[in-house]
């Protein structure tokens, strides 16, 4: 979808800093960093969030999640947090699917 933000990054038409890329996921760092490391992962395929991942491309949901994994064991001695952000009430601003990896540090647990 050529109006679609994420779809242009994972297309390289609109520059990221890409840290790791599959046939199926490309893993590039959030312009806004929340966390020491914050890593989004995508498919390259348009779906609009991760019930649409887990129900149109499983397989490549999974691969998100691997990629995950390894961008953590880069980054963070292995351990993360993965957080899809679903609907504008829950914070979703993109409406590609994406994976927020992150890590680093001792990250905190609070109420929203
Ligand atoms: P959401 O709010 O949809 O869960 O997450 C979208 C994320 O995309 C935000 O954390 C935001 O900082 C990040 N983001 C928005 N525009 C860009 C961009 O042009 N490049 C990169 N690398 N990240 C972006
Ligand atoms: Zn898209």
């Amino acid at each position: 979808m050529s109006d679609c933000l994420f779809c242009r990054i994972a297309a390289g038409d609109i520059p990221a800093d890409v840290v790791a890329r599959t046939d199926n996921v490309v893993a590039f760092r959030d312009i806004e960093p929340k966390a020491p490391v914050h890593v989004l992962v995508v498919p390259i395929a348009h779906v609009a969030n991760v019930t649409e991942a887990a129900a149109q491309i499983p397989d490549v949901l999974a691969e998100m999640v691997a990629v995950a994994q390894r961008v953590a064991d880069a980054e963070a001695d292995g351990e993360f947090r993965l957080i899809f952000n679903t609907g504008p009430t829950a914070g979703q601003s993109v409406f590609h699917a994406h994976a927020h990896v992150l890590g680093g540090a001792e990250l905190k647990w609070e109420n929203a």
